[in-house]
């Protein structure tokens, strides 16, 4: 008998070749199947005649095999058919369409789906690189028959190339609800019966089948949209125990003992004395924030969001002052050794000027294990107040003498759904503040940091001008280098950013960050078009870092102090490099991405980005946001080298537009959708299987609204058996999807 939990392999025509093609792609079970949902559906009931098309519109189009060529042109192959209705044709066009040779035969009905542009004659139309499938004939199986043509169409991604498409994923899904159907109890409620009621949401059973085969009818717009109340069930259902999970860990985490800090008037001239300038408001709103959690037993987890420059870094070290001023030793944890060493030299800056001397220290990777080692004894003997370093070093191999705070620095480069593994000597639990620049939506933040309490700066400190941002090719590298020298002839500096190291064998994108390559690969999720399109704009070699830095202080900048700047640089050059860039006894940085989050230097002016085309829209704007800190006027040059591919014209449009951190982080989902905004792997974020954050922020929204309410009255509205259900689903998904161990 099939149940959800069923392994796919006992399903029929499944053996276990088949299966172990599906796990690769993360399909074990029935459940797993069912909720691999189509992408898009085809209205094959009220198929478009080709007569009534317009240019323009995306199309489905049922029509039969009228002919078709493999031209081979001069510049690749393309492959050519023309399919008919009656009197009324239209060309469809592959390029590089070798593959499709003998895949057709005249007669052959094909139902096709694509961009409907005009035919160059000006009579008729063309579809260029449509999707399409043969459609079963007399010939095929009933079943195909009933699937394919006559309804509304689900098209799936494959699940392993051809073999898997779309047309067996129906019939598998086809037959596994078939199966299901006789056997109501295999589907049990996975929620709760108050929160479906109140919702009014479909039955999963009715959910999952009406997903895959929506009944004639519905709106395919809807469809289309993953806003069906199909979807809406699925999707919510999701979000629902993202959210419990969330709200279950912050409940118990409040339940811990933390340390209740005193902000007496002692500690608050503390705070006062090392205060560089006057606080912004905002500054002041989240300090204040961050105090009273500080006062409260019960430990802080809080996340303080600013866009870059907005200035955490001040609020943070006033936070972590408290937490010494009481007798307790702070910890900042920063994303690169780059970060924390700077951290590390402005704190000794800031708080030289205190009365009471602040013990410091400074824990990277790269230090030698002499030094490490005398670091990790001074925590450890508590001979150190304030301690910074990189996340993992401290996380994993630091035993602290009495922690009372951790900041970590740039959150986005770490997990969401972070389980810290502070050791401490003491129980109690550190307050814990994070600070990220990544500028989540304020709704979408509140949701997803679910165990954080949030605090904003939204105001940017006073006296700061627009950044001037201007695209130009390579060929006008001349006239770049020329403003460049003069930038630096009114005593400002220059950062120099390139995608690589070193070049050209080495396309390695910088080690610090592991970024997920921006540039889609054709294959990539849900990409068919835009692999299509970006596989016609071949990479060109990449400018690295090295190469340029020699080139650059021999030549074009042979008359200014160059310096280099990268992830591969041991501890000590880095901490020299930058050291010397501070005091500005650099003209010109060249650098990779290390020096993406964080980096603060306020008299550096201009920010030249070579082969801005192959940096995401997040990075683009965290490293414009390394100029523009000080009252000069600053520059951001984004230089693009050959053809660039329609998204990349369009990020850079947008750096160009705006400077607004929450306008480019809105577009920036839209184009790569909220996974690879937030980098889901390094981000620690849950890969949805149904939900899309961007898309579903409402119902996220909701979720966490019903999952807040279920917490409190699940004793009133759920019966003890229920309550059991839910939890033992929740303990389930947490740790199969999100890989915790101890849900909550
Ligand atoms: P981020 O939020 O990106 O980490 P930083 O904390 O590095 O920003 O601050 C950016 C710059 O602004 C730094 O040079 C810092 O000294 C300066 N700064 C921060 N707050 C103020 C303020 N209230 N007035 C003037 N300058 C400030
Ligand atoms: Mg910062």
């Amino acid at each position: 008998m099939l149940t959800l939990e069923t392994p796919v392999q006992f399903v029929k025509g499944i053996g276990p070749t088949i299966a172990k093609m599906l796990a690769e792609k993360g399909v074990a079970t029935v459940e797993d199947l069912l909720l691999h949902l189509p992408f898009r559906y085809e209205d094959r009931l009220n198929p478009r005649a080709l007569n009534e098309l317009k240019p323009g519109e995306m199309a489905s189009v049922i029509a039969e095999v009228r002919g078709a060529v493999l031209l081979r042109t001069k510049r690749m192959p393309i492959f050519e058919m023309t399919v008919g209705q009656g009197l009324s044709s239209m060309k469809c066009m592959w390029f590089h369409g070798t593959y499709l040779e003998g895949k057709f035969r005249p007669g052959q009905m094909v139902a096709l789906f694509g961009k409907v542009e005009a035919s160059k004659s000006g009579r008729g139309f063309k579809m260029i690189q449509p999707q399409f499938e043969v459609l079963p004939d007399g010939h095929d199986d009933a079943l195909d028959r009933i699937l394919e043509v006559g309804r509304i169409t689900p098209v799936y991604e494959s699940l392993s190339g051809s073999k898997l498409a779309s047309r067996w994923i129906r019939r598998t899904v086809w037959n596994v609800l078939e199966e299901l159907k006789g056997i109501p109890e295999t589907l049990p409620r996975e929620m709760p019966e108050s929160v479906l009621t109140r919702l009014d949401l479909l039955s999963r059973e009715q959910a999952l089948r009406e997903v895959h085969f929506p009944p004639a009818g519905t709106a395919m717009a809807q469809l289309q949209a993953a806003a069906t109340p199909a979807h809406r069930r699925l999707i919510f259902e999701e979000l629902f125990y993202l959210e419990l999970g969330l709200e279950v860990k912050r409940r118990r985490f409040q339940e811990k003992t933390g340390i209740a800090f005193e902000t007496s008037e002692k500690v608050r001239a503390a705070l006062r004395e090392i205060l560089p300038f006057h606080p912004t408001t905002a500054q002041k709103r989240a300090l204040g924030e961050i105090a009273a959690d500080m006062r409260r037993g019960a430990p802080m987890r809080r996340l303080l969001q600013g866009d870059v420059g907005s200035g955490k870094t001040i609020v943070a070290l006033q936070a972590m002052l408290i937490a010494i001023e009481n007798g307790h030793q702070a910890a900042l944890m920063a994303p690169t050794e780059i970060l924390a060493t700077q951290h590390y030299l402005s704190a000794k800056r800031v708080l030289e000027k205190a009365q009471h001397k602040y013990r410091i220290t400074l824990l990277t990777g790269s230090l030698d294990e002499d030094r490490k080692r005398a670091a990790r004894r001074r925590i450890h003997q508590g001979e150190t107040d304030l301690i910074i370093g990189t996340h993992a070093l401290i996380e994993e191999k630091v035993e602290f003498a009495k922690l009372g705070l951790v900041v970590v620095d740039e959150q986005h480069r770490f997990g969401v759904l972070q389980r810290f593994r502070l050791m401490k000597k003491d129980g109690a639990e550190p307050d814990v503040l994070v600070m990220t620049a990544t500028p989540i939506p304020r709704t979408l933040a509140l949701s997803l940091y679910g165990d954080l309490d949030l605090s904003v700066l939204d105001e940017l400190p006073p006296g700061r001008t627009p950044i001037v941002t201007r695209l130009v090719t390579d060929e006008r590298a001349d006239e770049v280098w020329e403003f460049v020298r003069k930038q630096v002839a009114k005593k400002h500096q220059v950062y120099v950013v390139y995608p690589v190291i070193e070049g050209p064998k080495d396309d390695q994108p910088e080690l610090d960050f592991a970024l997920p390559d921006e540039v889609p690969e054709p294959a990539k999720k849900k990409s068919a078009k835009k692999g299509q399109s970006e596989a016609l704009f071949p990479k060109l070699p990449l400018k690295s870092a090295t190469d340029m830095y020699e080139r650059l202080r021999t030549q074009e900048l042979a008359d200014l102090r160059v310096g280099l700047l990268h992830g591969r640089l041991d501890a000590d050059e880095k901490e020299v490099v930058m050291r010397r860039f501070q005091r500005g006894e650099i003209d010109v940085l060249i650098a990779t991405t290390v020096i993406e989050v964080g980096v603060d230097v306020p008299n550096a002016t201009v920010m030249v980005i070579e082969h801005a085309e192959r940096f995401g829209l997040a990075q683009l704007h965290q490293l414009r946001g390394r100029v523009g800190r000080g009252g000069a006027k600053s520059y951001c040059i984004l230089m693009t080298g050959g053809k660039i591919s329609p998204h990349a014209e369009e990020r850079l449009a947008a750096m160009v537009r705006t400077q607004d951190g929450f306008e480019l982080a809105e577009l920036d989902l839209e184009l790569r959708g909220p996974g690879e905004f937030f980098g889901t792997r390094q981000a620690g974020l849950p890969d949805f299987r149904v939900a899309n954050l961007l898309r579903d922020r409402k119902l996220l929204e909701l979720a966490k609204v019903e999952s807040a309410r279920f917490v409190q009255k699940a004793s009133e509205e759920a019966t003890a058996e229920e309550r059991a259900r839910v939890a033992a689903r929740l303990k389930d998904t947490w740790q199969r999807r999100y890989g915790l161990a101890e849900a909550g």
